[in-house]
């Protein structure tokens, strides 16, 4: 169940990307469980309209492959994602036509046209009791969850678990981001996601043939990795792919939660890894190194502790900043911020540090990459490998 699967694979070619799905799904027993008039939903990573070589999508030639297969055992193909920013029929074809996705139709697949919402209850979730999903996930009798290995700004890393987050509409996001500011909390809403849509999602698949590393998930440089890897489990493949990486579950508060909420062991010697993982290492990938991962621990106890952990952590907190010979003034920033702590002044995104409650959305969606992950001084004294 928990098994991750991981192969080498050098580039997008259609041939090399053929034989690597079916190497990587082998160990997993293939597509086996697929059934003829099944309705399988292919949940992508869309996060916006970039183009596949800038690396921030799962990449066409891999939804395709899995599609072709789906569909030769005769399921119906559904791709889709809700990415940031409006979710309805023009802006969400503007992103499909972007990411290259209408080479999925012409191989009989699917595109998602059905922009309704529905809200869940979630009794048992640590932190997202009532959501609101795309309700095009409830045609699906199965989900592949389909992501790209990218850094993040706010999560440290962008991946399987991640991936989940575009079950939420994306003109709600911002307001995700406003109820649950903490990035602990936040790790934990997305945790409940994934149980939530636990028995759907069959199968997680990870296109880290080229990642994206530096500041991600949208503005970073393409990093060739190499490697596909596939699990039942979101949590044991990212766990895999993080350290793939050079990163730790303490680098990535969902894998935290995961941990805590014992759905994941603590490290990747703890999982059962079908294929040499060893071998695709990219220990020099620039990563984002979260606030939770520089959090100082009440080491002294008592509320004097917390209080001086409380201070210090606050000295480690990374926080967006304006590169402003980059910044073109556009206001996308502005519009999308949910704390409203951005204006723009003389064509200049000016932040107020007070009201920013560094979820990062500003860095994830300035079509210039123009705001960056800013680590404060004292941050990158303690922590000298990653980037400022
Ligand atoms: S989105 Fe980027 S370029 Fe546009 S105003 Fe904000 S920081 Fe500047
Ligand atoms: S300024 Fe950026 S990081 Fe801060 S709340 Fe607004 S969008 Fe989030």
């Amino acid at each position: 169940m928990n098994k991750v699967s991981i192969v080498p694979c050098p580039d997008y070619n259609d041939a090399a990307v053929s034989s690597a799905l079916d190497a990587v799904l082998r160990p997993l027993g293939g597509l086996d469980w697929v059934k003829s008039g099944m309705t399988v939903v292919i949940k992508a990573n869309l996060v916006t309209f970039m183009k596949p070589e800038k690396a921030a999508t799962t990449h066409p030639s891999l939804l395709c492959a899995l599609t072709h297969r789906l569909i030769e055992r005769g399921a119906r193909v559904i791709v889709g994602d809700s990415p940031g920013g409006l979710y309805n029929a023009a802006y969400v074809s503007k992103v499909y036509s972007t990411c290259g996705l209408h080479a999925v139709e012409d191989c009989g697949g699917e595109l998602n046209h059905d922009f309704g919402q529905k809200d869940a209850n979630f009794p048992d979730a640590r932190a997202a009791r009532h959501f609101t999903y795309t309700s095009y996930l409830d045609s699906a009798d199965a989900i592949i969850n389909f992501c790209k290995l990218k850094s993040h700004g706010m999560m440290g890393l962008s991946c399987a678990v991640k991936n989940m987050f575009g079950v939420v509409p994306g003109t709600m996001k911002p307001e995700y981001h406003y109820r649950y500011p903490d990035h602990a909390v936040f790790a934990d809403m997305i945790v409940d996601l994934n149980e939530y849509f636990r028995d759907k999602v069959v199968l997680n698949i990870c296109d880290a043939i080229v990642g994206m590393e530096g500041n991600g998930p949208t503005a970073g440089e393409p990093r060739q990795i190499g490697a596909l890897i596939a699990s039942r489990s979101p949590y044991h493949l990212d766990l895999v792919a993080a350290e793939l990486i050079g990163m730790k579950k303490e680098n990535v508060p969902t894998l935290e939660s995961a941990y805590l909420r014992t759905l994941a062991p603590a490290t990747a010697k703890e999982v059962d890894i079908i294929g040499d993982a060893a071998a695709l290492c990219v220990p020099d990938f620039k990563k984002i190194l979260t606030h939770s991962s520089l959090e100082f621990k009440n080491f002294i106890g008592g509320s004097a502790g917390a209080a001086i952990g409380g201070m210090i952590g606050k000295l480690l907190r990374s926080r967006p900043k304006v590169k402003c010979d980059e910044c073109i003034g556009c206001g996308v920033c502005e519009s999308i911020c949910p704390a409203k702590a951005i204006k723009i002044q003389n064509k200049l995104a000016i932040i107020d540090k007070k009201a920013c409650i560094r979820c990062f959305c500003c860095q994830e969606f300035c079509p210039k990459g123009a705001m960056k992950v800013h680590r404060t001084a004292v941050a990158r004294l303690l922590v000298k490998d990653s980037k400022k």
